[in-house]
């Protein structure tokens, strides 16, 4: 057995532990780039902080999933104000800003140099600057992952740029950031983290250490995430949610994803949906789509296994065999209503365009069986009609 695994430098967990980010950043530079999402108040305390510990701040909003527009805009305002410094401090999409602003201060050539399938994928050469990253939804686990996920409206398509050098300096996941997060952005965000972990738990690369983060994530996430819905004030279930998050993250990084983020990635460049409701949406049909394969393909795979572990975590129940995995899911999903993929603009005539850019994700690699074109296109059109 062989595997690596990496991560951020230093990561902060805890109720209030974002209000110790001013103090460590003091020593990280002199003049910050502050990127934060749609409400500038959830970023006031954090520069309030910073300024008295003598940190200068430049703001930034990114208010949408986002394309290589706001990285380049963001880019060319850290550079005209002389930052040192990057601090992301919002969801996934301001975090994930963030990470490629950073990387591209410091790095020669252009965003479309370093995006991976339509870019040229060169690797990353200097260290980014420095790039402190706070989490505010839970979640992406994006905080501790190498990537940062931008659309090309151009190509309609989610891509990634990559390095180990990307992952940031510093982490502070505090739960009590995500108490204001509301219900439809707490399914979306929840099933993410989930997702996550269920694919990252059964992917072709998961190692020993992913997946004793895994175990503990998909056992907090089976046991709040329905709370964290219906009852957003529990701190307990806030707290669950956010270590699921985080360690989907630290797990995905390493052990990579599968086809439900193999479908994703082109399916939130062709269509204005949040990613979590995307991956939600196409969560169970995936997993009954690769349990079945599996079966019928390669019935000795550890993943059947794994998924059957799955179901008896979630459902708390120790004679739980995978199906029932996939029946929680869905009725989680219904709960939290999470719609199907016709409601985002989504028609059958897209199907085959979007098999053949998903097959080309980086993402698919991961999946623990190969599925075959028509796999595909089937679960894309469950997706659409139930
Ligand atoms: P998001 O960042 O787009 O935020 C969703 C909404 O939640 C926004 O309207 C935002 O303003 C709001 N919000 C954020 N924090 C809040 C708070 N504390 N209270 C109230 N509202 C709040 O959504 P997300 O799901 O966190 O991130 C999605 C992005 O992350 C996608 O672009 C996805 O591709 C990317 N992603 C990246 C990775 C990675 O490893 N790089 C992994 C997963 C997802």
């Amino acid at each position: 057995m062989r595997f690596e695994f990496t991560t951020a430098a230093k990561i902060l967990f805890g109720p209030g532990t974002a209000r110790e980010v001013p103090a460590l950043a003091h020593s990280m530079g002199r003049r910050a780039l502050v990127i934060g999402g749609r409400s500038a108040e959830r970023t006031s305390g954090l520069i309030r902080g910073l300024q008295e510990q003598a940190v200068e701040t430049v703001t930034f909003s990114v208010s949408r999933e986002p394309t290589t527009e706001i990285v380049l805009e963001g880019l060319a305002l850290a550079r005209a104000q002389g930052c040192d410094l990057v601090i992301g401090m919002g969801g996934g999409s301001v975090i994930d800003a963030g990470k490629a602003i950073a990387a591209l201060m410091t790095n020669p050539g252009g965003l479309f140099d370093y995006l991976e399938v339509i870019g040229r994928a060169q690797a990353v050469t200097v260290p980014p600057a420095p790039y402190i990253a706070i989490p505010t939804t839970a979640g992406t686990g994006t905080e501790v992952t190498r990537n940062a996920v931008i659309i090309s409206p151009e190509h309609k398509v989610k891509v990634s740029m990559r390095s180990d050098m990307m992952l940031p300096r510093l982490v502070a996941a505090d739960p009590d950031l995500t108490l204001s997060v509301p219900p439809d952005i707490t399914a979306c965000t929840g099933l993410d983290a989930l997702t996550q972990l269920i694919e990252a738990f059964v992917s072709i690369r998961a190692n020993p250490l992913t997946d004793a983060l895994c175990r503990e994530g998909l056992a907090r996430a089976g046991r709040s995430l329905k709370t964290a819905y219906t009852k957003g004030d529990d701190t307990s279930t806030r707290e669950d949610m956010m270590l699921a998050s985080l360690f989907s993250g630290l797990a995905l990084a390493n052990a990579g994803l599968g086809a439900v983020h193999g479908f994703a990635a082109p399916l939130g460049g062709m269509f204005d949906a949040p990613h979590g409701a995307i991956c939600a949406r196409l969560l169970p049909i995936v997993m009954e789509a690769n349990i079945t394969a599996l079966a019928r393909r390669s019935p000795d795979s550890p993943a059947l296994a794994r998924y059957a572990e799955i179901a008896r975590i979630l459902t708390n129940d120790p004679g739980a065999d995978a199906r029932q995995g996939i029946a929680w899911v869905e009725e989680t999903c219904a709960a939290m209503r999470i719609p199907s993929l016709d409601t985002i603009g989504m028609r059958r005539e897209d199907i085959p365009v979007l098999v053949e850019k998903a097959g080309r994700a980086s993402s698919m690699k991961g999946n623990p069986v190969e599925l075959a074109k028509e796999e595909l296109a089937a679960i894309i059109d469950k997706a659409l009609s139930e």
